[in-house]
């Protein structure tokens, strides 16, 4: 038995934190990969739920034991996913969401060619910068880099199955709702998740 897996990924600051944190409080089945990173944590993160925050030394000695199913440095840090957890949901049926960028998205869709591509795109570049800005979690500094790295990101949508703008924050969520169900009535999946029926129904 195998879970659909999500990939969903932006530039920083569009609201893909935001969009996700809610559609995992209206879609339970889904659960949410915590990646690993050597970024420092913002004010109000806690390590073990939005990352697990690591040295950069035990970073190098994760991906020696191949412990990561993708890793990338993204902005200067990086960042990579758990190979077991991800194996062990998905066999046991469980709908899996990573969030990640474009670069771990390629190297997932290598190893599963059926995950499922969601980019969200802001509404505009001005709108973009207001965001991380008015989040008010990074420097300047910070905020300049991942501006700039934006518009190369956002080269790959085309690489994704659905795109997303995050104009209205209830329209976009509405929308990421969308692929999610509309994933989950799929036939294969279906078929599976409900095989009694299927075969009482069907001889
Ligand atoms: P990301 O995870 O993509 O880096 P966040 O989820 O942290 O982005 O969102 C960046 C900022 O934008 C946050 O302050 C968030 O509240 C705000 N935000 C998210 N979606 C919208 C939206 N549709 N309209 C206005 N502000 C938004
Ligand atoms: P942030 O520092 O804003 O939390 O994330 C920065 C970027 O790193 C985002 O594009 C985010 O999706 C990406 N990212 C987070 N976790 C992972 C991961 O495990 N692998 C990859 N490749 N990118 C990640």
């Amino acid at each position: 038995m195998s879970g659909n897996l999500y990939i969903v990924a932006a530039p920083s600051g569009t609201g893909k934190s935001t969009l996700v944190g809610l559609l995992l409080k209206e879609e339970p089945g889904v659960r949410l990969s915590i990646s690993t990173t050597t970024r420092n944590p913002r004010p109000g993160e806690i390590n073990g739920r939005e990352y697990h925050f690591v040295a950069v030394d035990d970073f190098r000695a994760m991906i020696k034991r191949s412990e990561f199913l993708e890793w990338a440095e993204v902005h200067g840090n990086f960042y990579g996913t758990s190979k077991k957890w991800i194996a062990d949901q998905l066999a046991a049926g469980v709908d899996v969401l990573l969030e990640i960028d474009w670069q771990g998205a390629q190297q997932v869709r290598k190893l599963f060619p059926r995950a499922i591509g969601i980019f969200i795109l802001p509404p505009s570049l001005e709108e973009l910068e207001r965001r991380l800005t008015g989040r008010g979690t990074d420097s300047s500094e910070v905020i300049a880099r991942r501006l700039a790295a934006a518009e190369a990101e956002m080269r790959h949508v085309g690489e994704f199955d659905y795109a997303i703008i995050n104009d209205c924050l209830e329209r976009a969520l509405a929308d990421l709702r969308s692929v999610v169900r509309v994933s989950s009535l799929r036939y294969d999946v279906q078929r599976i998740r409900h095989a009694d029926l299927f075969s009482r129904l069907i001889n």
